[in-house]
């Protein structure tokens, strides 16, 4: 908890609400070294690890103690007393346990209920004023990114300093943006920070200078903001969210084969319809199975980055066609 020297307004920051996404636990506690109490107006409340467990385990959720039942893989989640288990994909956040899934949280249920609801009480709800700014930093494989479910949270999204924002369209309800959105906090930010499951200096800097650029934007600290020349603003999935809509399957390259990703492209990188992608290469003879072209001119959404192996099915990436860039001091 920072106690700014001035009475001002109150913000509240979380982070690692997914074990795998630590990038931004090192940033919120790299912000809290770095800010000066004795120039800030108002209150900064901060949960740096909200999933500290899973964070050790390297898993988005931990299961409390939920084994998953032996044998073959499930495509659906195995229920045992009635509560989801979590597969052991690491990236599965279909779970019972999923904390940016259950807000506000609830008293007398699952480790993770409770956790949510304990700082739903103290951490939003129990500080006067109310919080005025709300920051949840993820991470993704990408560049670092803001999610940005409405107008407001573009522009607001826009001054964070981060390269991307994406316009999603929408928030899940039981998330930390969502929750707080429908008691009318009025600013509330989904951050992604790029690097899942490893804490990278880059994103760690990222981070830490978006939420220095938020809260002089909410007037908390006094200084000019810290802007890049142009943010690229996507608009994927359709302009749904991630997990509420499906995106559509016209814009998707899959794999057609198991093997080796090896890439030709960066993620977001533009792509002209017809350019190559990446291809899949068989290990054992080292021959080219599959060529992936560009269905579509766009940007490379979701590039398959996090491991270079993929099997028949999984996506390649998404061509996201809707992208304009944006230069945030023209918008301000
Ligand atoms: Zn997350």
């Amino acid at each position: 908890m920072i106690n700014g020297a001035k009475s001002g307004p109150h913000a509240l920051i979380v982070a690692c609400q997914h074990g795998r996404e630590v990038s931004g636990f090192a940033a919120a506690v790299r912000f809290c070294q770095e800010i000066d109490p004795g120039k800030t107006a108002g209150t900064v409340a901060v949960v740096a690890c909200m999933n500290p467990l899973a964070a050790l385990l390297g898993r988005q959720a931990w299961n409390e103690g939920f084994e998953r039942e032996t044998g073959p893989a499930q495509k659906t989640n195995p229920k045992r007393n009635g509560i989801t288990i979590p597969p052991l994909d690491v990236f599965d956040y279909d779970t019972d346990f999923n904390l940016n899934r259950l807000w506000p949280g609830k008293t007398g249920d699952s480790l993770a209920n409770r956790i949510v609801h304990e700082v739903w009480e103290n951490a939003v709800l129990g500080i006067e004023p109310k919080p005025s700014l709300v920051v949840d930093i993820h991470c993704h494989d990408f560049p670092s990114a803001i999610y940005a479910c409405d107008a407001s949270a573009l522009s607001l999204g826009l001054l964070s300093g981060l390269p991307v924002v994406y316009e999603t369209g929408g928030v899940g309800d039981a998330s930390l943006e969502g929750a707080c959105r429908k008691i009318g906090i009025p600013r509330v930010l989904t951050a992604e920070l790029r690097g899942n499951g490893c804490a990278p200096a880059q994103s760690i800097c990222e981070g830490v200078g978006m939420l220095f650029n938020l809260l002089k934007a909410e007037k908390m600290l006094a200084g000019e903001l810290s802007l890049p020349g142009k943010v690229l603003v996507i608009k994927p999935w359709g302009g749904a969210a991630p997990r509420i809509s499906k995106e559509p399957l016209s814009h998707t390259v899959e794999a057609l084969h198991d093997g080796i990703l090896a890439l030709e492209k960066a993620p977001l990188e533009k792509v002209r319809k017809g350019d190559v992608i990446a291809r899949i290469l068989d290990p054992e003879s080292g021959q080219t199975l599959q060529t992936a072209t560009a269905l579509a001119t766009g940007h490379l959404g979701n590039l398959h980055t996090e491991v270079a192996k993929i099997k028949k099915g999984e996506r390649i990436c998404r061509i996201d066609t809707v992208a304009k860039w944006i230069s945030p001091a023209e918008a301000r």
